[in-house]
């Protein structure tokens, strides 16, 4: 179900039905929200009530409104849904969007719906719609609609971001934690319900609005007064029944491209999973109180390291705790991200997903290669030089002049993808290449050659894992080879901003 219009036609007859003997709470409520929506006509049907009877109860009520309410005193029909308050019409439409039409047009159209009872919207005219579309958001458990009445519509996404933001991103648990407490409560003789109830509504209105997704029907209470609103934050509820995962980017080194997300995320955990690539200077970062496990991954365990992280991921998880899994770059770039997302979401865990700085691209900026440049490349694309099982990959990339294509896993590769490359892609030999290691690490390495070299310059180097390999036009815009020179080799490790001072960072973001 989604929300669609809000309708406000004229002429609104809104028909409620009620069979209980008594006025409930739940038809003032109604009976307010309906008469102040500025209906033409409310009409309640119901055996016992009459309009005496609503009057006692008018305190929530504007007695002036009261004027709009016909009151049936009989049971319902199903033919008082076409009978009542609209004459008995078929095969008309229900709804008309107006996007451009002559202005003399428009005033029938709009007529002839009004006539007719269709709502109507009329592109940038409040004056000819009856109803206004809303700007909504979907979230599970949440859907927020907002209009500013046909008063521009970027307007009105823009007002619906800034509510969004002061949503609790646990926002979908704690409707789920809220309703399910509820259903609890009525489901058990043993409670005293309304007290229960009492102390749910209590909480409700009064706790942190984050809280709400951890409460627990054992910290249900007689005594009001032994929960401590103010201070609820601060109580580490044991009873967390249900962990958390996020998939955490942290970047292909350096400190300086790790995310403040990153860094918060690896605070607040309880247990990091890591990818072996992911640098000690960012394992360096880890609290002491906090578990780290570094997968297993060495040749041919790599499925086997990839499982066993999974099921420490899940039992942890399962038991209440917060755990990170840390992944070199970003965690979507050739790492498994996705298909971890989709274990961890068949388990009925949604997982918390922040994107990190790729080593692809931050490795051609350390190389000073400008991934885009105008007139050199206007394309990019990120490969891998492994494919399934350790093979070629069967889609290696045709060349294309204005694109910089950056291979991951390639450098041992690189002897059986380069012939395919010259040959069948009909990439040219001197292109300019460069190879990049340990990008954003303080020994980090450039080497910069052409296309044809590259299988003898890996063989001539000794590599330094992990690295990539940048081809493309966009390798010569800052720096060229000169025309002899079959390779140059290049430490930028030195350059690259490590004397990051976490301290001052700390006291900036306070
Ligand atoms: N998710 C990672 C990539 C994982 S695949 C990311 O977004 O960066 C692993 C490959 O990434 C390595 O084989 C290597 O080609 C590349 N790589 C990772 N870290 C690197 C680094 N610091 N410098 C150069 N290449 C790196």
């Amino acid at each position: 179900m989604k929300i669609l219009a809000q309708l406000n036609t004229a002429d609104e007859a809104i028909l409620l039905i009620d069979s209980s003997n008594s006025v409930s709470k739940n038809l003032i409520n109604k009976l307010a929200l309906t008469l102040n929506s500025d209906p033409h006509q409310v009409i309640l049907i119901n055996p016992s009530i009459e309009k005496d009877d609503i009057v006692k109860n008018l305190s929530l009520l504007d007695p002036s409104l009261l004027s709009k309410l016909i009151i049936l005193n009989r049971t319902f029909h199903l033919e008082d849904l076409l009978t009542l308050g609209r004459s008995k019409v078929k095969n008309v439409i229900d709804r008309v969007f107006i996007l451009s039409m002559s202005e003399d047009l428009t005033i029938q159209i709009h007529q002839s719906c009004i006539e007719n009872r269709i709502p109507i919207n009329t592109f940038n005219s409040a004056k000819y719609s009856t109803f206004t579309l809303l700007s909504t958001y979907n979230n599970q458990n949440l859907q927020i609609g907002i209009t500013t009445n046909l008063q521009g519509c970027k307007m009105s996404s823009r007002l619906k971001r800034e509510v969004i933001k002061s949503i609790p991103p646990n926002i979908n648990d704690i409707i789920e934690n809220v309703s399910s407490l509820r259903k609890l409560i009525n489901s058990n003789e043993n409670l005293d319900k309304k007290e229960k109830l009492k102390w749910l509504s209590q909480i409700i209105d009064y706790y942190p609005l984050h809280e709400l997704g951890k409460i627990s029907i054992d910290k249900l209470n007689d005594d009001l007064n032994e929960i401590d609103f103010k201070n609820s934050h601060e109580n580490n509820d044991p009873l967390k029944s249900r962990g958390k995962i996020s998939l955490i980017g942290s970047g292909p080194g350096s400190i300086a491209n790790l995310t403040i997300g990153a860094l918060n995320a690896i605070h607040e955990a309880d247990l990091i999973l890591a990818d072996k690539l992911v640098p000690q200077e960012i394992l360096d970062l880890i609290p002491k109180n906090v578990e780290i496990f570094i997968a297993r991954k060495f040749p041919g365990n790599a499925d086997n390291a990839q499982e066993e992280l999974l099921k420490i991921g899940l039992e942890s998880v399962q038991k209440g705790l917060n755990v990170v899994r840390l992944k070199q770059g970003d965690p979507y770039i050739f790492g498994r991200g996705g298909e971890e997302y989709l274990f961890f979401q068949k388990h009925g865990y949604k997982v918390d997903v922040l994107c990190g700085l790729s080593s692809a691209f931050v490795a051609c900026v350390n190389a000073g290669i400008p991934t885009t440049h105008r007139g050199v490349a206007d394309q990019v694309m990120i490969c891998t030089g492994v494919g399934r099982h350790g093979k070629i990959p069967e889609n290696l990339p045709i060349f294309e002049e204005k694109r910089t294509v950056i291979f991951l896993m390639s450098i041992k590769r690189i002897v059986d993808i380069l012939p395919i490359l010259i040959g069948e892609k009909k990439w040219p030999a001197n292109l300019p290449v460069a190879i990049v290691e340990r990008a954003s690490c303080g020994d980090e390495r450039v080497i910069r050659t052409k296309l044809a070299n590259l299988v003898d310059v890996c063989n001539k180097i000794e590599s330094r894992p992990p690295g990539l390999i940048v081809t493309g036009w966009a390798c010569d815009v800052f720096t060229k080879l000169d025309e002899e020179e079959e390779f140059r080799v290049i430490e930028t490790g030195l350059s690259v901003e490590e004397n990051v001072d976490l301290e001052k960072i700390v006291t900036l973001l306070k």
